[in-house]
């Protein structure tokens, strides 16, 4: 990158080569930007560090599921997380390959399941003894093997909002630490499974790597116990989750994460002589900080408390401050010199929790345009039709050219599979 993804000239916010101010004038607002340097750079971060290690990443598609974002880093050559048999279409309409896929979710439907065996995914991340019942029949039924790890909950605190939080007992992902091994028994004992690894994932935005290295710990433990009793773990998935900075976060940096994973994992392999493969699961920290949202001021409306900036995005376009009280970064396109005032950040949408941002201080006028930073993760692919909004448009920058990622969404097509009662 010979300049940074987001920057400013002459005190206007560009992406790469473009202005914010080109943007939302070609394509409208609210927009989603992504900048293809700055995925790539993200991408190179984790690639450069498992580079000549036994590791594989496998993108999280829950996290942005563009077919532009999934199809770069398909050509960058990652493998994918997925959630649902949808996930698994976006993965091969991008061009990602289904052997280099792993299928997480503690839900998984039968119909999903067949899908995935069809398509010869590389992996199931099992929940569950009935999800591994269901799994070993709908395999039996097709006449393969499904490969499955299993997701432990090794019942660590990540120390992230309780939603994000994944590895703690009370959570309802993965099997209970203490009920691992006689699971693993299980389904080692079921004809059409293959045991081949296993998983973990401790939740989102962490800031810290102590909890991974628990984690870590705890899984290696395991990997003895279930080896002791003959079923071979050839690799160890150590999820995804790491943070990014919105704010004044401070997580490690993406090579120093991989790096201290890997080698505490191969430290252990070491003295039973096995190397075995890694895997991470990066969402939010591949694609978080590569995304902006773009959004214009309608009104301001001073308040006997607060001022408002109501704006034409909403929590129908980006979700995360109303569901989990998130900051984002907001600043204004074009600086101005006008003296700043506070302003809570909201949208249009007819509910109280409808804000972006709470007491920001901003030099702005109705008609200006906002950048919300940090919107690449859980941002579109959070969105909603609320208030019967078409969702937003997505492009990608990449220099200084633009490509559109997904057009604006038209209320006819939001209208068009409804149908009113007959006659
Ligand atoms: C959500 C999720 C991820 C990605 O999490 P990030 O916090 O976005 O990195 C990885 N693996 C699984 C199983 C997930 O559910």
């Amino acid at each position: 990158m010979t300049q940074p993804a987001f920057h400013r000239i002459d005190g206007t916010f560009y992406v790469e080569g473009v202005s914010a101010t080109d943007l939302a004038a070609q394509f409208g607002t609210p927009l989603y930007v992504y900048s293809r340097a700055a995925l790539t750079a993200a991408w190179h971060a984790y690639a450069d560090a498992c580079a000549g290690r036994r590791a594989s990443i496998h993108v999280a598609v829950k996290a942005n599921s563009n077919l532009a974002v999934l199809n770069l880093f398909a050509r960058l050559g990652a493998g994918f997380d997925i959630v649902s048999g949808g996930e698994l279409a976006r993965v091969l309409a991008a061009g990602g390959k289904a052997e280099n896929v792993v299928f997480s979710g503690v839900g998984k439907t039968a119909h999903d399941m067949r899908t995935a065996l069809e398509a010869s995914v590389k992996c199931f991340n099992v929940e569950s003894i009935p999800e591994l019942d269901r799994l070993n029949a709908v395999a039996g039924a097709l006449g393969k093997k499904a490969p499955v790890s299993l997701r432990v909950n090794p019942d660590v605190d990540p120390k992230t909002h309780p939603y994000i939080s994944t590895g703690l007992k009370a959570n309802k992902f993965g099997v209970a630490f203490d009920d691992a091994r006689a699971t693993y028994r299980a389904a080692a004992a079921m004809p059409h499974l293959d045991v081949v690894g296993i998983d973990c994932h401790i939740g989102s935005q962490i800031t810290e790597i102590a909890p991974y290295l628990d984690a870590i710990d705890k899984l290696l433990e395991l990997v003895d116990q279930i080896e002791a009793d003959g079923v071979k773990i050839h690799h160890i998935d150590v999820g995804g989750g790491l943070g990014i900075r919105y704010n004044d976060e401070t997580p490690p940096e993406i090579g120093a994460f991989v790096r201290t994973v890997l080698d505490r994992i191969e430290a252990r392999g070491a003295t039973d002589g096995t190397v075995r493969e890694v895997f991470f699961e990066p969402g939010r920290s591949l694609v978080g900080n590569a995304g902006v949202l773009l959004t214009r001021v309608e009104f301001l409306k001073p308040g006997a408390e607060k001022n408002f900036a109501i704006v034409d995005a909403a929590m129908n376009d980006l979700a995360r401050p109303a569901m989990y009280d998130a900051y984002h970064a907001i600043e204004p396109v074009v600086e101005r010199a006008a003296p700043a005032q506070t302003y809570d950040v909201v949208g249009p949408v007819c509910e109280s929790g409808d804000w972006l941002g709470r007491a920001r201080t901003l030099a702005i006028e109705p008609d200006d345009l906002l950048a919300i930073r940090s919107a690449g993760a859980y941002g579109f692919v959070m969105s909603s039709n609320y208030n019967t909004r078409p969702r937003a448009a997505e492009v990608m920058v990449d220099g200084t050219r633009v490509h559109v990622a997904r057009e604006r969404e038209t209320v006819a097509q939001l209208l068009a599979g409804e149908r009113i009662l007959p006659d």
